[in-house]
């Protein structure tokens, strides 16, 4: 299978301010174009545009082409389930929607530590079971937003769960909140095959700052920033497919050209990918190198290097709902930004000397606010 996978989170529409208004001619002309080059991978999600996502799969593909001729991920909304019945609801609305017989791929959606529990309470990893022993889903696995400690234990308590979807990309590798790399390896060691959401950071990676810009052009004139971050994830050799939210066919001709007969990064490109990242890692807000000399002593146990490399990512990114969630992970476990009570004993262990408690209440007016 070709590792270019079409994301349908942010497909085009007719009216920009809303999302439920998926531009169904423009997207069945993607469509077509995005099978018609080789491709065959689509995944989508009962949230995704309102829920017209699944409808707009629906009238695109599988009214449109033989059920042979593509493959369809979609999600179980775990946020959405408050008893087991639910599930068996959810998945026959979801086949219905998207005009099929069954899931090539089926996840549990956004599994982190809480969303886990509650799965685990109320019989849902047993229903992706019955899901498979019934063919209604070919593979089941797991999407995830947690700490890579969260998907060892999830896949050492549920090993039959085959395979799962990080959020990936060459800001996120080294993220000490995110911890994209961690996860990665954590999958790795389980040996189970990842798939790649956010390759391109919300379409962040497709504009980096001039100076990161021109390190790409000069090594290939004519490849996108895109490109250059689409293929860091591709290029990971337990990757089996990466998704892009392509909005236009502009964007999707682009993926297609280089993703058609990929070619992973060689050490030379690594190395530029490298320079780029602390080109953009320089724009940062606050300058912690996350050495963890503050850590230590805080009598409210506040993860600060986690903090502040979760709001700069925001500050630098925006995808305010990614972030909150990791946040929300790390606030389970610690204290939160705002339980801060300013003793400054941290400070005095600072080589950067950032006044962390000043810059923890940037983070608390940020993650904090809806408190
Ligand atoms: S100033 Fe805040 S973050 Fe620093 S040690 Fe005290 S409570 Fe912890
Ligand atoms: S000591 Fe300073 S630089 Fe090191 S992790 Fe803490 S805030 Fe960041």
């Amino acid at each position: 299978m070709k590792k270019l996978g079409f994301g349908l989170m942010r497909l085009p529409l007719t009216d920009g301010a809303d999302a439920k208004s998926v531009d169904q001619d423009a997207f069945n002309k993607m469509a077509d174009y995005f099978l018609e080059n080789g491709f065959t991978y689509f995944d989508t999600a009962y949230p995704y545009h309102g829920g017209m996502s699944e409808v707009a799969f629906r009238k695109a593909v599988a009214e449109r082409h033989p059920r042979s001729a593509y493959t369809i991920t979609d999600k179980m909304p775990t946020f959405m389930v408050r008893e087991a019945s639910d599930y068996q609801r959810l998945f026959d609305e979801q086949l219905s929607r998207c005009g099929v017989d069954y899931f090539d791929y089926y996840l549990l959606h956004a599994l982190g530590m809480g969303s886990y529990e509650k799965t685990v309470a109320l019989g849902g990893f047993e229903f992706m079971k019955k899901l498979k022993a019934e063919g209604k889903a070919k593979h089941i696995g797991l999407s995830f937003h947690d700490k890579a400690e969260v998907l060892d234990r999830i896949f050492t308590e549920h090993p039959e769960m085959e395979y799962v979807l990080l959020q990936i990309n060459y800001i996120d590798w080294d993220n000490a909140s995110i911890e994209s790399g961690r996860c990665y390896e954590v999958a790795v060691k389980h040996k189970k095959p990842v798939m790649v959401m956010e390759p391109v950071k919300g379409g962040a990676l497709a504009n980096v700052p001039e100076d990161a810009e021109k390190l790409f052009r000069t090594h290939a004139p004519g490849m996108s920033a895109a490109s250059w971050a689409l293929r860091f994830a591709a290029s990971l050799k337990n990757v089996m497919v990466v998704l892009s939210g392509m909005s236009s066919l502009e964007q999707l001709r682009d993926n297609a050209g280089y993703m058609g007969n990929f070619k992973p990064l060689d050490g030379e490109e690594r190395e530029i990918i490298k320079k780029a990242a602390s080109i953009i890692n320089e724009s940062i807000d606050i300058p912690c190198t996350a050495c963890n000399y503050c850590v230590d002593g805080c009598p409210k146990s506040i993860p600060i290097p986690k903090y502040f490399s979760l709001y700069n990512n925001q500050k630098q990114f925006g995808l305010f709902p990614n972030h909150t969630m990791y946040y929300a992970g790390l606030a389970r476990d610690f204290g939160r930004a705002s339980d801060c009570i300013e003793c400054r004993q941290c400070e005095e262990h600072c080589p950067q000397h950032i006044e962390i408690s000043r810059r923890l209440k940037d983070v608390a007016s940020v993650f904090d606010k809806k408190r």
